[in-house]
């Protein structure tokens, strides 16, 4: 029997927030004859130079892959570059515009961390450059922001997209995951159940919105919405929840469920009968 032994090194980047948590998770992945660096996180150097040193302890850094290209995940990838080498491999080499990364994967792809590989796996929805890590043969799975270690994700559209979201959970459900490390937070030791709770959550709150609808005598905008839909949320959020709205009404508009009547994504909205 061939053993596998996958070496995991978790160094948090000093960027902690309402949106980071305690900070960007940054991982050292692979077995002593080599690694790769998930996520570099911010551009600390003082971050920076743990991450360098941990990944020469376990036998020198063969690439940066980045699980997408929001600014507390990459901020730190062209000095982490620069430093070691080591290329940065991303989903799309200029998501905004400008370049950052010097080769691209694709789903399906693998990559060695020494003599361990790891399989892309395209995973669009918090934001449509978005990939996860799988490691079969430990069954750990290094989610970036498709799952948080406290709490749920934001989608905000464009760049994320909630139908996308959804089928991206659907396809981490038929994996043997044993453990989930996120973007941010600590490790989940019951993927099934935190996935499932993450579906059961969105689909939750989609009911909620075409109930709202069908209350309602008349379409309603977004505004109008906000403050049924999210009664349980603390009215000083509701401007994120407005946006979390809006990537269910699109959701559920690509469904056939509802539709616009008018103007931009602020509606008015109603429902589809079917
Ligand atoms: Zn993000």
């Amino acid at each position: 029997m061939q053993v596998t032994s996958l070496s995991v090194v978790r160094l948090i980047a000093p960027n902690p927030g309402p949106m980071t948590g305690p900070g960007t998770n940054t991982f050292v992945v692979g077995d002593p004859t080599g690694c790769i660096v998930v996520d570099p996180g911010c551009d600390d150097v003082d971050h920076l130079a743990s991450v360098a040193m941990t990944g020469a302890a376990l036998g020198g850094i063969q690439a940066i892959i980045v699980t997408h290209a929001h600014a507390d995940h990459i901020g730190g990838a062209a000095a982490l570059a620069q430093q070691t080498g080591a290329p940065v491999l991303a989903l799309v080499r200029a998501p905004d515009g400008v370049p950052f990364a010097d080769s691209l994967v694709a789903d399906g792809d693998e990559i060695l961390a020494g003599t361990q590989a790891l399989t892309v796996l395209a995973t669009p929805g918090h934001r449509f450059d978005h990939l996860c890590l799988w490691h079969a043969p430990s069954g750990i799975l290094f989610a970036g922001d498709l799952v948080a270690g406290v709490g749920t994700v934001v989608i905000i559209p464009p760049e994320g997209d909630m139908r996308a979201y959804l089928a991206s959970l659907a396809r981490l459900q038929t994996l043997p995951i044993t453990r989930i490390w996120p973007g941010h937070g600590p490790a989940i030791d019951d993927p099934p159940a935190r996935l499932a709770g993450y579906v059961a959550h969105r689909l939750a709150r989609e009911a909620q919105v075409l109930a709202a609808l069908r209350a309602a005598s008349q379409p309603q905008t977004v505004a109008q919405l906000v403050p049924v839909v999210y009664a349980d949320t603390d009215a000083s959020m509701h401007a994120w929840a407005a946006k979390s709205l809006l990537a269910h009404l699109l959701k559920l508009a690509e469904d056939g469920r509802v539709r616009r009547l008018a103007g931009d994504d602020a509606g008015p909205w109603e429902l589809v009968e079917a």
